[in-house]
């Protein structure tokens, strides 16, 4: 039992999955992963033995007890895993979408335990998810010996018309799933060259009950569906009195409001960027994914197909209100635009710090920004603050885009490696966790490459009390008075027509990199 093979399979400095290490105890919760790998598969794991036993299932589970479905035996993985959901970049092991589409927990049915019952090749429990439920069982074959199957036992959970239904049915994969074929990507690619168009979504035939934003967005309740008017286009809207933060009452209906307010304030951060896409069909309590490539947008969504790591994405770019409003009802509730723009994607125009803090409070984070500040000071460069809308702060230097991904990395290793020396009790750039001290704030530098995003200015964050990225005044950081608890999507919108954009400079000052990188030498 161990974690060797997984974690030879994976470079850790390149996935975003967890290292993980062998737990001393067991508790027996099981994960379904979706995974839009090279091929969509599901991930079936048990935790047993301090890891997960883990099998690879091309079909998925079924709760029809005729359909034994294959479940391939694959390395252990660690218990970190049951939580893992997100990008794995390509070129790493397993590169595509992960998601959670089951967890709960299991109930060994006999008196073995659950490893012995795997040695003998027979496991026999009860699944409590939300989607599989009763008794199941995992039998080897004798033949083919990494080769299980999966099936349900007839109870009152048995379902013979059940039908799996992906958590991502949008992409290429999930569509060639949902009509009952599962090609790989090459196999697609093989029957046909070019990756399809976007297709363009038609706006209903019924568009003369539409409503303008202005009307429908002064109304105080959102319930519903909704059709808008917006710059001659036709928006359509569902689900507004869906509730996103359940513990503030927040309907997606809020955040779609939200983002109508700000938008001329948060476009001009978004203008030309390609944007990530991070969906909370759900709401913040619910599961997310991540979505770079969209097949489907409306007219009014512009999208460019960008290559990425050899292989192309069709990615939307944030040019205008409507896309705002049609994102939000997708349910991304962030905005993470590149550091780079179209007409030249390979220049960001923008250097990002991420302050993420360890287990201190945010004065010590703004303590710390006053020191990122000196440094970029004496190297005679502005640079701009705002809160991450989650628990740290980000700082920005506005940088003409004539440097590319490389030296501008380089750049923010050196600044953030000199801020982590000159501060050794607050900062390091230890990328460990484990060999971070408590006290310790890491200074993230690594969102700096083609690619990569944080959340914007002005962006909406999953957490509680609908947070947003509020750009400060190095005033305010200094005096260590605001929180990011702050500013929400209810005062944002005051704070902007009070004071303005803090950020505005962030656009407008176009300064060179070449000096600060010979000096930091
Ligand atoms: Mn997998």
């Amino acid at each position: 039992m161990g974690l060797e093979e997984y974690q030879r399979k994976r470079d850790f400095r390149r996935t975003p999955e967890p290292k993980g290490r062998v737990a001393k105890v067991s508790r027996h919760r099981f994960v379904v992963q979706e995974h839009h790998a090279s091929k969509l598969h599901f991930d079936f794991r048990l935790e047993m033995g301090g890891v997960l036993k883990s099998w690879s299932m091309p079909r998925g589970p079924s709760l029809d007890p005729q359909q034994k479905r294959l479940a391939v035996t694959t390395e252990d993985h660690p218990v970190e895993y049951l939580k893992f959901v997100g990008h794995i970049p390509e070129g790493n092991y397993g590169a595509g979408e992960h998601m959670i589409w089951d967890a709960g927990i299991y109930e060994p049915l006999t008196e073995r335990g659950p490893l012995e019952q795997y040695e003998r090749g027979k496991i026999n429990f009860r699944l409590q998810g939300e989607k599989l439920r009763g008794e199941f069982t995992l039998l080897r074959l004798n033949r083919r010996p990494n080769q299980w199957l999966l099936i349900k036992s007839d109870d009152k959970y048995a379902d013979p018309a059940w039908k799996l239904e992906l958590v991502l049915a949008t992409d290429e994969q999930g569509r060639a799933f949902e009509r009952g074929e599962n090609a790989t990507a090459k196999q697609a690619a093989r029957h046909k060259v070019k990756k399809k168009s976007v297709e363009r979504i038609k706006t209903k035939p019924n568009a003369g009950e539409a409503v303008s934003a202005a009307a429908l967005f002064r109304r105080r309740e959102l319930s519903g569906d909704a059709e808008v008017k917006l710059n001659g286009e036709i928006v359509s809207l569902t689900n507004l009195d869906k509730l996103y933060w359940p513990d503030d009452g927040y309907t997606k209906g809020d955040l779609i409001k939200y983002y109508y307010q700000v938008s001329r304030y948060i476009l001009p951060y978004l203008k030309d960027r390609p944007l990530i896409l991070k969906r909370y069909p759900d709401g913040i309590a619910g599961k997310f994914f991540h979505q770079h490539d969209v097949d489907r947008a409306p007219e009014y969504v512009r999208t460019e197909r960008i290559a990425v790591e050899g292989h192309e994405v069709d990615y939307i770019i944030g040019d205008n209100t409507q896309t705002l409003l049609y994102m939000a009802n997708l349910g991304a509730i962030e905005r993470h635009p590149w550091n780079s723009r179209v007409a030249d994607l390979d220049h960001p125009d923008w250097v990002v710090f991420d302050l993420d803090p360890g287990a201190v409070e945010f004065a010590v984070i703004c303590e710390l920004a006053m020191k990122v500040k000196k440094v970029l000071d004496e190297l005679d460069l502005d640079c701009f603050p705002k809160t991450s809308g989650s628990r740290g702060l980000h700082i920005y230097v506005p940088i003409k885009p004539v440097h590319d991904y490389k030296d501008v990395a380089l750049f923010a290793e050196r600044v953030a490696t000199r801020v982590a020396q000159e501060n050794k009790q607050i900062a390091t750039v230890e990328r460990s966790l484990a060999k971070r001290k408590r006290a310790q704030i890491y200074v993230d530098h690594m969102q700096n490459a083609r690619g990569k995003s944080v959340a914007g200015p002005y962006s909406v964050r999953p957490r509680a009390g609908a947070t947003v990225s509020a750009p400060l005044t190095w005033a305010e950081v200094k005096a260590q008075k605001v929180t990011p608890a702050d500013f929400t999507i209810k005062n944002m919108l005051a704070r902007l027509e009070k004071k303005g954009d803090h950020f505005k400079s962030v656009l407008r000052s176009k300064q060179m990199l070449t000096d600060a990188i010979e000096q930091l030498s």
